[in-house]
């Protein structure tokens, strides 16, 4: 009795976790690049939001490197955490949540911040970017494909301007790519009826922006792919995935409420209310 209970434990530690996502990418990886789908492996994002800090560290020893957190207060106190920068030098923190301009400094004074994923408008941009420092931050536009109220992001016309601003307006922010949530029942649907507009929606406006800023396609990242669709994105192109709780295990409710409340306190920004 003892025995399994112990065998049942074992299957879910992070390490373990971690492991059968990496291995679930790179095979899925693998045959989308054999298809010329997708030419890089998608970097692995552990979104450790909500999670302690004794968590990280494992994931780290088992090698994991870029974390994603989506409070600005929870990411400013794990990234200046002692044990974790004293302990995991190399860690890279991706910003992947809501951003009020007030907040802007507070976000770019953050140790180790390798990725700020959810641009969601030009005055936030021009706000990070009067922050930034010597070394430019990596910066995505998010784009809210699902046309959702509920999901930040700009439309694809204002995604496309929002990056040409960025590349002309911020030099301290080095734009990489585009990110997107998408709607869930999409990602359950494409599992049997084809692909996934949302995600298709976000290759197509990275042609767009691509055509403007005159490059080509594959310098622009695509981050798009949670615990539940990660597999449908990676086949589809993705270079970033952020996955949450397959790796740490389902959050508690009161994340989500806190997301939504965030979600909320933008749109009212965006709103002017
Ligand atoms: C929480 C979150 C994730 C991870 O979600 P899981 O379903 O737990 O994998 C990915 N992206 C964003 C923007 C998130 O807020």
């Amino acid at each position: 009795m003892l025995g399994r209970l112990k065998i049942i434990r074992r299957m879910g530690t992070v390490t373990d976790n971690l492991l059968e996502v990496l291995t679930k990418r790179d095979e899925i990886y693998k045959s989308a690049s054999a298809e010329k789908r997708a030419v890089n492996v998608p970097r692995l994002v552990a979104v450790s939001k909500t999670k302690p800090v004794e968590l990280i560290l494992e994931a780290y020893t088992a090698g994991q490197r870029c974390f994603g957190e989506n409070y600005i207060q929870e990411i400013s106190e794990k990234s200046s955490n002692p044990e974790l920068l004293e302990k995991c030098p190399d860690i890279k923190w991706h910003f992947i949540g809501n951003c009020q301009t007030n907040k802007a400094k507070t976000l770019m004074s953050c140790p180790n911040l390798a990725v700020i994923e959810t641009i969601t408008s030009e005055k936030l941009a021009s706000k990070l970017n009067a922050q930034g420092g010597e070394r430019p931050v990596s910066v995505m536009v998010q784009i809210n494909t699902s046309g959702e109220e509920n999901k930040n992001g700009l439309d694809v016309a204002g995604g496309v301007q929002c990056a040409k601003f960025i590349v002309e307006n911020c030099p301290k922010l080095k734009l990489i790519g585009l990110m997107t949530i998408g709607n869930l029942g999409n990602s359950i649907q494409a599992n049997d009826k084809g692909e996934n507009p949302d995600f298709l929606k976000l290759i197509e406006v990275r042609k767009l922006v691509a055509e403007e800023l005159n490059l080509d396609e594959h310098q622009l990242e695509l981050s798009m792919g949670m615990s539940n669709d990660y597999a449908e994105a990676i086949k589809m192109g993705s270079t970033n995935i952020r996955v949450g709780s397959s790796i740490f295990g389902v959050r508690n409710a009161k994340s989500s409420q806190d997301s939504a409340q965030s979600q909320a306190e933008s749109k009212m920004e965006q709103l002017k209310i």
